[in-house]
């Protein structure tokens, strides 16, 4: 079955069932995204239920290990150093204290736990060790579990998935054109060699952006673009609304139309199909209603607890009453 979509241009043919593609073009990409919303929310679940299960939902529960002071000045974050933002500084935490809360997650039917510290790259030494030591105790527990820290040189990316890391956090954020508004510490390139090291350590990726930045439809684009043309696709794609935090440059930014989300959540799942795509920061803003239709256009992840690193998160009551609701039932862990 091939359909048509039209492009400011010319007409751009788009199959509508799934294929596993990394050659995406950008003016594809752009079709599918400007698609009338009813129409590429249906084609989205479409190709939802050829890969998904459609009452399945990932419940992950992210950490802070290491909180504030980040020397990286991205423009969104309150823990960077650069910024006023009300974040309380924290050293790395106790991994016995990490495991514990792990543990925690794990008895309420949390099956990914990600830890993250807000560090420039991956640290050497002591700091490492005790990174490695959480990664092998959450591991134990048999959730998945994901990291988030920063750069990362092959040597770790190898250590952590020797300690039983199922999957990296690196976000690309934005498009490449776009990025140097967001982050001036640090380049595109430097986010993709980290990723290349956690493929090369077969460990999974998981890899998206955020949007609501001040940036224009062709850089969501832009983002889809590069995540989908990465081979093979990072198995989880984030796509996260920006939470305007007070003493960030971004605390300003104009809000998002709900509607964004839906639409590059849906693209998400059509360019690649395979992937979990999780609704994740922003969660807060949106509501009950558009989470809903997140999750229609494909989204079948989400985070849950009440704070995501430093930001605001729904509670567990509000959360499970939803899931309840539609009747959405949680995805079992894949790390065994
Ligand atoms: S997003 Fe990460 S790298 Fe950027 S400032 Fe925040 S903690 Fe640092």
């Amino acid at each position: 079955m091939e359909g048509i979509m039209s492009d400011d241009s010319a007409a751009v043919h788009v199959k509508t069932e799934a294929v596993l593609r990394h050659d995406w073009q950008k003016a594809e990409v752009r079709a599918i995204y400007e698609t009338p919303l009813l129409e590429l929310v249906y084609r989205a679940q479409t190709v939802h239920r050829q890969f998904h299960q459609a009452d399945r939902i990932q419940t992950c529960q992210l950490i802070s290990i290491k909180t504030g002071g980040c020397p990286e000045d991205c423009a969104y974050c309150p823990q960077s150093a650069h910024y006023e933002a009300d974040v309380e500084r924290q050293g790395l935490q106790d991994p016995q204290q990490v495991i514990a809360v792990a543990r925690d997650a794990a008895g309420r039917g949390v099956t990914r736990f990600c830890m993250g510290a807000a560090w420039r790259e991956a640290p050497k030494g002591e700091d490492f060790e005790k990174v490695l030591e959480m990664v092998r105790g959450v591991s134990a527990l048999g959730m998945e579990v994901c990291c988030t820290l920063g750069m990362l040189q092959e040597d770790q990316a190898v250590r952590l998935k020797e300690a039983g890391l199922t999957a990296y956090n690196h976000n690309l954020d934005t498009s490449p054109e776009f990025y140097g508004t967001i982050i001036t510490t640090r380049v595109y390139e430097d986010r993709l060699r980290t990723l290349a090291a956690v493929r090369k350590a077969g460990i999974t990726v998981c890899c998206g952006g955020i949007l609501g930045m001040g940036e224009r439809e062709s850089d969501r684009v832009g983002l889809l673009q590069q995540l989908a043309t990465l081979q093979p696709h990072p198995e989880s794609v984030p796509i996260n609304m920006l939470v305007r935090v007070e003493g960030t440059p971004l605390a300003s930014a104009p809000a998002l139309d709900p509607l964004e989300m839906v639409r590059a959540i849906a693209t998400a799942r059509f360019i690649m199909p395979a992937s979990r795509v999780r609704l994740a920061a922003g969660r807060k803003q949106l509501s009950p209603e558009a989470v809903t239709l997140c999750f229609l256009a494909g989204a079948n992840s989400i985070f849950v607890g009440e704070k995501l690193l430093t930001t605001s998160n729904p509670g567990p009551d509000e959360d499970q009453q939803l899931l309840q609701s539609l009747g959405m039932k949680p995805l079992e862990s894949h790390a065994r």
